[in-house]
């Protein structure tokens, strides 16, 4: 096993993330999303301090702070002593893993399932943490589009292996739930990197193992 030495500045440049979840701040700014709630609830036409929606800004403030801590995520300590150097060069490959998120466009939710591999070059990272990887990018206000390609870039950059495929599944809660109103909203977005942008015949493989 090795500790790597991970540029985290640029990691942290790179993908958004801030390891330093200052605690005060946090208060404040929970206060300051509990304030905005309240505005909701009486522009909306609702009366917040009746009995059900007394909590209601405290619980909201802390689900954004749940849903968003992404943000908050440190890249090393996720990582840290799960990155293997091995003679391995077959693909690795996770499927199904189960992710939510908010859009950004309306905060709403999106979820579903991201499928990721990748063909190593000396160096592997411990299974469990593909999908905490996924976790980091999913909590976040993001678009689908993004956050696939985030996920590929990351473990592009910490593990620098031949080749990294993504592909997420997705249902928008808005357009489920608004405009068009598309019970079955589903999309498909996929990155592929190195190996598997330039070989087909592994493209293939990875998009059977999804299937099957
Ligand atoms: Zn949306």
């Amino acid at each position: 096993m090795q500790t790597l030495n991970l540029d985290l500045e640029y990691l942290e440049k790179t993908f958004e993330i801030s390891r330093n979840g200052d605690v005060k701040r946090a208060a404040r700014r929970k206060t300051s999303i509990e304030k905005s709630v309240v505005s909701i609830l009486e522009n909306v036409g609702e009366n917040p301090d009746r009995e059900g929606l007394l909590r209601t800004p405290d619980r909201v403030a802390r689900m954004y702070a749940e849903l968003t801590e992404g943000y908050h995520t440190d890249p090393l300590k996720l990582i840290n002593n799960a990155l293997f150097e091995v003679d391995y060069n077959e693909m690795v490959v996770v499927k199904d893993i189960e992710f939510s998120s908010l859009c950004e466009h309306h905060m709403l939710p999106f979820l579903g399932k991201a499928h990721v591999a990748y063909i190593p070059n000396g160096k592997v990272v411990g299974l469990s943490k593909i999908p905490r990887i996924v976790d980091m990018f999913a909590k976040r206000l993001q678009v689908q589009e993004r956050m696939t390609r985030q996920v590929a870039d990351f473990i592009n950059e910490v593990l620098q292996p031949q080749g990294v495929a993504v592909v997420i599944e997705g249902v928008h809660m808005c357009m489920v739930m608004r405009g068009v109103k598309k019970a079955n909203a589903g999309m498909v977005t996929r990155t592929f990197l190195g190996q598997f942008e330039d070989n087909r015949d592994f493209r293939a493989e990875f998009l059977e193992h999804i299937r099957s």
